[in-house]
Parts: structure tokens; sequence; C-alpha cells
């Protein structure tokens, strides 16, 4: 079980299932929507997603046609993202997540869109698009 809340504290969920490793993705879409390198991401399946507070607050921003950006609209933290065409995961980012996190860092995706003022620097296996 794993605990997660936004920056703000009003959104605030539970994970009931292992977590996955982490997908750090580098598209040009997580770079702006977290305003960083890459999204930390990790795929958790619906059922296991429990949201405890702040239903209110989650907004959906449809980023391309059929994949939504679940956001806080009070503090901007994302939380996930999930796709019509896969309904029962969502991509939970790793870093609303409680310490310590019983995963870690499993590949990088979408590297050929990756930050040129970022070097990744780790062995993990990196794939151009999205994961196999
Ligand atoms: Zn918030
Ligand atoms: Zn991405």
């Amino acid at each position: 079980m794993t605990n997660g809340h936004c920056l703000c504290g009003g959104v605030r969920f539970r994970i009931d299932a292992e977590l996955a490793p982490i997908q750090l993705c580098h598209c040009a879409q997580c770079r702006r929507a977290q305003g960083s390198a890459f999204a930390a991401n990790i795929p958790v399946p619906a059922a296991a997603f429990h949201l405890l507070a702040g239903e209110e607050l989650l907004t959906a921003y449809a980023s391309s046609p059929g994949k939504q950006r679940v956001f806080c609209s009070r503090c901007g933290s994302p939380v996930y993202s999930r796709r019509d065409a896969h309904p029962d995961v969502l991509r939970v980012r790793a870093g609303l997540l409680d310490e310590p996190l019983a995963t870690r860092p499993g590949l990088h995706i979408h590297v050929a869109s990756q930050a040129g003022w970022w070097t990744i620097a780790d062995a993990l296996p990196r794939h151009d698009a999205s994961a196999p």
C-alpha cells in the first residue's frame, strides 16, 4: 500500500498494488506538463487507485485525442494520465508518492524527444518511442 498527495494536499490517494517499475518519459508533452526534463510515471491498475480526497479538485486536460492528463486545479500538480483505449491503467506521477518507494526507475521512453539540455547518465534501457 502506497500513499500519495499533490503539492497542496487537497488531492490524496492510496495505491493498493505492488508498484511497477517507474517509466521515465521524455516526450515533449510530458516535459511541458511536468515543467521538467521528463515525467516519472508508474502504471497502476485503475482498480487499485483509491482517491481519498479532492475529487472536486481533479481536472482533466485532453493533451491529445483519447488521452487525459489529470491534475490538481488548486496547486497544479500532475496526478496521473489515462487513455480511453486503456481505461484500466492510470499512469501515476511518482513524485506524488510518499517515500520510501518500493520501486525504482525501469526504463526511459520517448528518448528521441528528449530535452537537449538533459543527459541520461544511467544504464537503464532506452526506447525511442513508447515502451515495447
Ligand atoms: Zn493540489
Ligand atoms: Zn510522455
